[in-house]
């Protein structure tokens, strides 16, 4: 009987032990850095993960197209990514993985384009917004890394007035570089695997640049199409650079790209702490369906 009780109270000792071993171990866990990335995160660290962003995700969007004779076809995507992960590593956001299905019909006749339909592309954007969404991203800003997706994305969430939503899509179209940086060497354009787009590749990947090939091709505006300036046409782009390239390669240094990736993520985190801080678009926004539902008893405020 002594014995067993012994026994008992020594299995006892030992059953506390191995909890407060495993409660160290959860407090460990739980306070160790969790992953930005979607999908290197487990399902209870996600839920985790959506408390620490305050319901705040990343879409980085990039495309899959030419970029000059010397810059991979991901550049758009890998670029944005690298933007994207170092912003949300100093404010907390969930990042999307890899998203590249976005608007790019006029680089169809450049090997590796991937263009998908634009019924597609929009389906596609609003069911991973939807799904994101229902995985508690209330807040979802799009960080656009592709020019081609300059209209398709306000569009994108203008129609999210279409019908109620219970979450906001913020577009982050583009980040402009503050001037006092060092000084582009370019003159004309310099617009699609150019001086600016190849030094912010000389950061995000640099063994992917095969700056020796830049000026194998030519990234001159042709200028082909004789229109004004406010007339607008699909084949504007082919008009002007027929070889999917806009500027010069060759120029592009490191230091400049250090100055755009550097203001590029500021430009993210600036506005995750925005979006973070907005108490208002989603109260506005179920306002808005609320009388979108009963437009005739809608009085003016
Ligand atoms: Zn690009």
């Amino acid at each position: 009987m002594r014995k067993a009780l012994i026994r008992k109270t020594m299995l006892g000792r030992l059953a506390i032990m191995a909890g407060l071993l495993a409660c160290c171990t959860h407090v460990s866990w739980s306070q160790a850095r969790l992953s930005v990335h979607w999908e290197e995160l487990t399902a209870a660290d996600f839920r985790s993960a959506i408390q620490q962003s305050q319901g705040t995700c990343l879409l980085p969007f990039g495309i899959l197209e030419k970029h000059g004779p010397h810059l991979p076809l991901g550049t758009d995507l890998l670029d944005v990514r690298y933007a994207a992960l170092h912003a949300a590593a100093e404010e907390y956001a969930v990042v999307f993985p890899e998203y590249y299905f976005g608007q790019i019909f006029e680089a169809r006749h450049e090997p590796g384009t991937i263009a998908y339909s634009r019924e597609l592309q929009l389906q596609l954007l609003q069911e991973t917004t939807d799904e994101m969404a229902r995985n508690g991203c209330k807040k979802i800003i799009i960080v656009n890394g592709h020019g081609g997706n300059e209209h398709l994305l306000p569009f994108f969430a203008q129609s999210q007035l279409e019908k109620p939503h219970d979450y906001v899509v913020y577009v982050l179209v583009r980040v402009e570089t503050p001037p006092g940086g060092p000084a582009a060497k370019s003159t004309g354009p310099d617009w699609h695997a150019g001086e600016a787009e190849t030094s912010t590749m000389l950061i995000a990947h640099p063994e992917l640049v095969h700056q020796d090939r830049a000026k194998s091709e030519s990234g001159a505006d042709l200028g082909r199409q004789k229109l004004p300036d406010d007339l607008y046409t699909g084949i504007w782009w082919y008009a002007r650079f027929p070889n999917h390239y806009s500027g010069d390669g060759s120029l592009a240094t490191t230091e400049l790209g250090q100055y755009k990736m550097k203001a590029w993520i500021d430009g993210i985190v600036k506005a995750t702490r925005a979006v973070k801080a907005d108490q208002e678009s989603l109260k506005l926004q179920n306002e808005f369906f609320e009388k979108a539902a009963h437009p005739l008893e809608t009085r003016p405020q």
